[in-house]
């Protein structure tokens, strides 16, 4: 997980938000509800966030659209704050699996449980996340530093072993070039291309230390 920054609210929530809470909060069926409710999914909206969180899972920094459909996120789950389902700072990017049951899905951990969850564009997500790479162990894992942060990483499993599986993989062959950084400008010009935010898992990469291979 990396810091965002957060766009301006798109002109379509400018314009109606007020509106369609209004609605959505007095409708008296469930039928009404859901008809009300899925203008959140509005192109211009998922376009900005898109282009927000670069194609990225706002969690899992997971490139999504060229393996699945990309889902609007509501931070604060709109089951449980329907006031907030169109509120632009409530909005994120994510992948289908962070963003389903068996993770995040209606979750949302008050202080008291060990929330709230980390948010990329309100929290800093390296003070409360480390972003680990152990070469011995080939594994790059995800370790909570707060409570906030070890909950975030639980519950939407952020260590989960196919994607870790697959992260490791990447990591792999990125801290390898890390390792040739400082002597090896074209090393080090595609490790810097790695550390940027539409790169996947660029808070791993930002992570590995650069120098000669076993230090
Ligand atoms: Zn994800």
């Amino acid at each position: 997980m990396i810091k965002i920054v957060r766009s301006p609210k798109p002109k379509v929530l400018e314009r109606h938000e007020i509106a369609w809470t209004n609605v959505l909060l007095d409708a008296s069926t469930e039928e009404g509800k859901k008809r009300a409710e899925k203008k959140y999914q509005h192109r211009e909206i998922k376009d900005a966030l898109l282009v927000m969180f670069h194609d990225k899972c706002a969690y899992c920094e997971s490139k999504i659209s060229h393996i699945a459909y990309e889902q609007i996120e509501h931070f604060r789950p709109k089951s449980k704050f329907p006031e907030l389902t169109f509120e632009w700072t409530n909005l994120l990017l994510s992948c289908p699996i962070c963003n389903g049951l068996a993770y995040k899905g209606d979750h949302f951990p008050e202080e008291t449980e060990g929330g709230p969850l980390i948010n990329p564009c309100e929290d800093m997500p390296d003070e409360h996340l480390d972003f680990v790479f152990d070469l011995d162990a080939r594994l790059a894992t995800v370790v909570g530093k707060t409570a906030r942060g070890e909950t975030t990483k639980k519950l939407l499993g952020l260590n989960r072993d196919d994607l870790r599986a697959y992260r490791t993989k990447v990591i792999m062959r990125f801290s390898v070039l890390a390792s040739y950084a400082k002597t090896d400008p074209e090393a080090k010009r595609l490790l810097d291309e790695a550390r940027k935010d539409d790169c996947e898992y660029a808070a791993f990469v930002r992570s590995l230390p650069t120098g000669d291979i076993g230090g």
